[in-house]
């Protein structure tokens, strides 16, 4: 007998590896542009008044609720998401548009995906989720003790929805567009989950929804047993901030908040909340990093496929691709070689795949060049 029997033991999630030195780093998502010029100027403010003596922020705990965040996450999404009155600013669809208690805010959205396993998965019954997926949803309900199931995806990596419908379940999670395939699903999909499943919540992570998928934010006014994550690491450039949202009825979203407040309240520090408040306030500037990005990610395509590679049509921030020739091994060795990192996993059905993120457009010059080195 020993101490060591009463461990929690885990296999931890694997991360991206974030080398030091200059590299081609296109192996975690990470944006490839710097977040709104309001965030460094914020900063410097926040600074300012720091050295003056005007500010607590440091000094005094930081609000649990966010709601400086929050609100000018409601703001922005009614806009974007729920019609509203453009000229008056005012969402003249109040019940149909978020409320302060639709949102829930997280230190990443892993955060907060964590804290939603923990609240919503408490049954017996497995949770569901593809068997090519983000790989931290096993880690979770491994560490959590939730029992789960994976469900297969297609040979070309799509969800076959009967896989969700009709089976007895302790809830489901699924990211849109999916990880690592990249492969975007249709909202009316997830309704169809979402309304065959009504005693169980079902998570959407849209962690990379912005590049280009229609997101499933409306549904959260139509059912109260959906929950959809999203992330300011990806199309806000702030992975190194921790900023992740979840949005849901309030009965879900008190059920999440009771839990998070269990166990920490104070998630968010103060200069987070006002850094991120700032980056979703300026929507220009996410219009415009997201276009950049996009219109990358085809010119990516178009150049990958010259080169002999096979990949299901990305709608993320990333290509899933193989070679019809060389190994994913043998390209991601000698990519390292050359200082570009992508991302290769030795797991079954994808070991022959690469994982690439979109970098700038000198990035992806640059991969290309070296692809074409290494597979002709
Ligand atoms: N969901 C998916 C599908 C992801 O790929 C990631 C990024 N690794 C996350 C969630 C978490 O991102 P973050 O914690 O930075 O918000």
């Amino acid at each position: 007998m020993s101490w060591e029997n009463n461990v929690r033991k885990v296999i931890p999630y694997t991360a991206g590896e974030q080398p030091k030195g200059k590299v081609i780093k296109l192996n975690t998502n990470e944006c490839p542009y710097a977040p709104s010029p309001m965030v460094a100027t914020r900063i410097y403010d926040l600074a300012q008044q720091e050295l003056n003596g005007s500010s607590s922020m440091l000094r005094k705990y930081p609000d649990m609720d966010a709601a400086k965040l929050v609100n000018a996450i409601v703001k922005v999404y009614n806009d974007r998401y729920f019609s509203g009155d453009k000229n008056t600013g005012k969402n003249t669809q109040a019940e149909a548009g978020l409320n302060f208690d639709n949102v829930f805010t997280g230190v990443g959205s892993d955060d907060v995906l964590s804290m939603a396993f923990m609240t919503f998965f408490n049954s017996d019954k497995p949770v569901l989720f593809p068997d090519i997926t983000y790989s931290f949803y096993d880690v979770w309900a491994d560490v959590h003790r939730i029992p789960y199931k994976v469900q297969p995806l297609t040979d070309d990596f799509s969800i076959d929805i009967k896989d969700y419908l009709d089976k007895e379940n302790g809830g489901i999670v699924i990211p849109n567009p999916n990880a690592p395939t990249g492969v975007y699903e249709d909202p009316s999909m997830f309704e169809e989950i979402v309304r065959n499943n009504p005693d169980s919540v079902v998570i959407i992570d849209e962690a990379y929804i912005d590049f280009g998928g229609e997101s499933c934010l409306p549904l959260i006014k139509k059912y109260d047993n959906v929950l959809v994550v999203q992330t300011f690491s990806k199309s806000r450039s702030l992975a190194g901030l921790r900023i992740g949202t979840a949005f849901g009825c309030e009965k879900l979203i008190r059920y999440l908040k009771d839990v998070k407040f269990a166990f920490n309240s104070y998630t968010l520090n103060y200069p987070s909340i006002e850094l991120a408040t700032v980056a979703v306030l300026d929507t220009g500037y996410f219009d415009d990093t997201v276009a950049k990005v996009i219109k990358t990610r085809e010119w990516t395509k178009e150049k990958l496929s010259e080169l002999g590679f096979e990949f299901r049509n990305s709608k993320a921030n990333f290509i899933f691709a193989k070679h019809k020739k060389v190994s994913a091994d043998e390209i991601f060795t000698k990519l390292r070689e050359k200082d570009i990192y992508v991302r290769h996993w030795n797991k079954p059905r994808i070991d022959n795949y690469l994982r690439i993120s979109i970098g700038t457009d000198e990035d992806m010059k640059e991969l290309v060049k070296a692809l074409k080195e290494i597979v002709s």
